[in-house]
């Protein structure tokens, strides 16, 4: 059986204790190859890599940072498919939506940020006629990046394509659920000429190998995306040790829908932010409010589409939902249908598991579900459910909208569809949400800032932000030569 390595000091190595997980296929719910269950040890292994490679690294010119940045972006574009087909088997979604989404965005990530550092500029300020002050941005050191299993790639990229563009080298840890293309990113980045320790993958579990790396007091920089839960765990190391964190946390997004809108566009572009990777993307819109007007009508074209989207094999073209990633998670969206239930919620499709035959017999697919009836504060409309689970709230005002929108503990996205562009305006300030869509969903420029309020994060990522929060500033204060006249030279 393959045999994940971890990535440290420019080779593929063991663990140090020797230890391995299984790590499963969620199609068939069968192992196909094993990951590292690293240890402290290890990550103290990465860390000192990290660190031997800072000094050069650190003062390696951005174009040369860039170019090396852009040939990793080149060989993920070289392998996309064998990348497609791993994050496919790893994670159990559509091979589909690998290729047109995970992949894509990866390639992406390392091209926009190798890019981005070259424009990279900072500050100055000139003080009266007396003084200037510019800021001089520095790396910070050493970077721990914790990466989560739904978009594995898309978002590990995410967060080393700016560590490293900025100067930083990096220590990261994926799930150890879906570890299988990080592995291979690190095959590309040897193959690439990254040099050794300015990356390091060290892969295993949050508790053990996630836990080491949070709390090492050489690694002054946390980005961290995952589940609001893990992100609190992580805040209480980093605060009393002030490191810088970044945490971009889960939600609960609100889908908003009123009955000027285009429902021709609001139906499909719905069915993809409820159920697209079987409905675990922290973006998801998994509240949909609907003006109890056309909620007849929207419920029927909704429902209709839902029914006909193709469970199956991920590996299939014409699949379109593909497996639940693990055993666990499976049980979790099961479990909130039962709760559903038991709230009174009225499911009007799915609801239940769906039996794929052949290789997949012993996978973990559910059908996607549409549930009506439940009120704003019941707790399937409260808590993250993280599955292909939607519900939907009719609503009468404008006011009634807003406030079932932020009436969860969460703020990352939401959506809103409508023809009146005052409207559009009033929710886009009124909604607690750190990206507001008008009728569209994931529409990602990678230039904006991006993350959540509320229980959804702080700090934000994307763009000049990541650049930032990647860099420290330093105000440099040089005072103008005093004149023989007792005032400043002019
Ligand atoms: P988790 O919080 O369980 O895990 C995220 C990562 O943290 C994994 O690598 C995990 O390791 C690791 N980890 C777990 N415990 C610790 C710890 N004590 N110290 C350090 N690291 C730890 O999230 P999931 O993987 O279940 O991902 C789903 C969640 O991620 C959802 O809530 C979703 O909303 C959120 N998310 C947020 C996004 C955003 O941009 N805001 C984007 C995508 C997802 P391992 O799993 O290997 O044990």
């Amino acid at each position: 059986m393959k045999r994940i390595l971890n990535y440290i000091g420019g080779e593929l190595v063991p663990p140090l204790g020797g230890a391995y997980l299984p790590n499963l296929e969620p199609a068939t719910g069968a192992p196909y190859s094993e990951v590292p269950d690293s240890d402290s040890s290890d990550v103290e292994r990465g860390v000192a890599a990290a660190q031997e490679a800072y000094p050069v690294w650190s003062r390696t010119p951005a174009s040369e940072r860039s170019r090396l940045l852009l040939r990793v972006a080149e060989l993920i574009e070289d392998n996309a498919e064998d990348l497609a087909r791993a994050e496919s088997v790893d994670t159990g979604k559509p091979i589909r939506l690998a290729r047109s989404l995970d992949i894509p965005r990866a390639a992406s990530n390392f091209r926009f940020f190798a890019t981005a550092i070259l424009h990279f500029a900072s500050e100055s300020h000139a003080t009266d006629h007396r003084a200037i002050n510019y800021t001089l941005r520095r790396p910070r050191g050493i970077a721990g990046l914790i990466s989560p299993w739904n978009l594995p790639l898309y978002l590990l990229s995410w967060k080393i394509a700016p560590a490293l563009a900025t100067g930083n080298t990096a220590v990261a840890k994926p799930s150890e659920i879906t570890p299988m293309t990080a592995y291979r990113l690190s095959e590309l980045c040897r193959e690439a000429g990254l040099p050794p320790g300015v990356l390091n993958i060290v892969h295993g579990t949050g508790p053990k190998a996630g836990a080491a790396l949070t709390g090492h007091p050489r690694v002054g920089t946390l980005s961290f995306t995952g589940g609001t839960k893990t992100g609190a765990e992580i805040a209480s190391v980093c605060a009393p040790a002030f490191k810088k964190v970044a945490l971009e946390l889960g939600g609960k997004n609100p889908n908003i829908i009123f009955a000027d809108a285009l429902l021709d566009e609001v139906v499909p572009v719905s069915i993809r932010s409820s159920f697209d990777n079987q409905g675990q993307i922290c973006l998801s819109g998994s509240r949909i409010f609907v003006e109890r007007t056309i909620q007849e009508k929207f419920l029927e074209r909704f429902v209709e589409r839902a029914k006909t989207l193709v469970v199956g094999d991920p590996l299939e073209e014409a699949t379109e939902q593909g497996a639940l990633v693990s055993r666990a998670q499976f049980d979790k969206v099961m479990s909130y249908l039962q709760v559903a239930r038991q709230e009174g919620g009225r499911i009007l499709c799915g609801g239940d598991a769906a039996s794929v035959g052949g290789r997949c017999s012993g996978g973990l697919f559910i059908r996607p579900t549409v549930i009506t009836g439940l009120p704003v504060n019941s707790r399937v409309n409260q808590e993250e459910i993280f599955g292909p689970v939607v519900t939907v709230i009719p609503f009468d005002t404008e006011d009634e909208a807003v406030s079932g929108a932020n009436a969860t503990p969460y703020g990352l996205s939401a959506s809103v569809w409508t023809q009146n562009l005052s409207r559009a305006h009033r929710l886009a300030e009124r909604i607690q949400a750190g990206t507001v869509w008008i009728n569209c969903w994931m529409l990602r420029d990678l230039r904006v800032p991006f993350g959540g309020v509320k229980s959804s994060g702080i700090g934000k990522e994307g763009g000049l932000e990541a650049l930032r929060f990647f860099t420290e500033p330093r105000n440099v204060c040089i005072q103008f030569p005093v004149d023989p006249g007792g005032g400043t030279a002019s």
